[in-house]
């Protein structure tokens, strides 16, 4: 009598792919661009020459980019902002 080996069983086909929980930024989305009026909201007697909203991704909060004699920038990032370009293009 040889007695057969115990089987190990494999759970091997049971493992689950791998989902990443954060999608990265290999297909940014549209960002959405809105120009508002400086004189609304920044002040009557502002030298903003241009304010624009952009929303990079709509689960993001949105960049407030300001134009004026200082240049672009953005209100949280200042002018090295990637919302920056993205205002200047759409205001161009
Ligand atoms: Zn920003």
């Amino acid at each position: 009598m040889s007695p057969s080996p115990p089987r190990r069983s494999r759970a091997s086909s049971s493992t689950p792919p791998v989902t990443p929980a954060v999608q990265i930024d290999l297909f940014p989305e549209t960002p959405v661009v809105e120009a508002l009026d400086p004189r609304t909201n920044v002040g009557p007697r502002t030298g903003v020459l241009a304010l624009v909203r952009v929303r990079m991704r709509a689960s993001e909060a949105p960049h407030l980019i300001f134009h004026d004699r200082h240049g672009w920038y953005c209100e949280t990032h200042g002018p090295t902002c990637l919302a920056v370009p993205v205002a200047r293009e759409a205001t161009a």
